[in-house]
């Protein structure tokens, strides 16, 4: 399985890490030539309006676009999620095909990022027991918080007040929090299972 990592700005070469501890092929994305025998895509952590003007830059709209409605995997951590998403509540360019409004900066500036342990019942997936699983802990910096949700879209976590902080819809997973900032990779390996043609909705 070779996954590529959109490389224009943020955290990717920690996504990249992990992707390679977990046996798979994993490929920093520039151009839209990397794109092209890609099994699956992150998108990281950065910022929103940046990645938006270098991959408008590069030639890499339209090609991420597609690679988002082609059914393989997509998965968008925090300023990622805004990129994927339908609105982020003022015209900024977006990729559009995740059916979810966000905010930005949600939760106030750098200094008030926090970390939380949130419940993900979805990782019951890739636990090795089948057991409820445990906790998942979410690093949150100057996240987005998900608004509200399309119907196709199934939430996956909320913060204690009731907060969407994690969804799918299909081939598309977005997290709010930074799953490559910490040692647990249950994330990474229920996005790598995705491409296992388990589909959802
Ligand atoms: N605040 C950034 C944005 O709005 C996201 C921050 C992050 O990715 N850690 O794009």
């Amino acid at each position: 399985m070779k996954v590529g990592v959109l490389a224009l700005q943020g955290d990717f070469v920690e996504h990249i890490q992990i992707l390679r501890s977990l046996g798979v092929e994993a490929v920093e994305v520039r151009k839209p030539e990397h794109l092209r025998d890609l099994d699956a895509l992150v998108i990281p952590g950065g910022e929103s309006t940046t990645f938006a003007k270098l991959a408008a830059a590069y030639g890499l709209m339209e090609p991420i676009r597609d690679m988002c409605t082609s059914g393989k995997p997509v998965w968008g951590t925090c300023a990622g999620l805004i990129f994927l998403a339908k609105d982020a509540g003022r015209p900024q360019p977006l990729l559009g095909v995740l059916d979810v409004n966000v905010k930005r900066n949600a939760f106030g500036r750098q200094v008030d990022s926090f970390e939380v342990d949130l419940d993900v019942p979805e990782l019951a997936q890739v636990e090795k027991n089948g057991n409820k699983p445990r906790p998942f802990h979410g690093i949150f910096i100057r996240a987005p918080l998900i608004s509200s949700v399309g119907k196709g879209v199934h939430v996956l976590a909320k913060l204690e007040d009731g907060t969407i902080v994690a969804a799918r819809q299909g081939n598309l997973l977005a997290t709010s929090f930074h799953p490559e900032l910490t040692e647990d990779r249950r994330f990474h390996e229920y996005f790598l299972k995705m491409g296992d043609g388990s589909r959802r909705s």
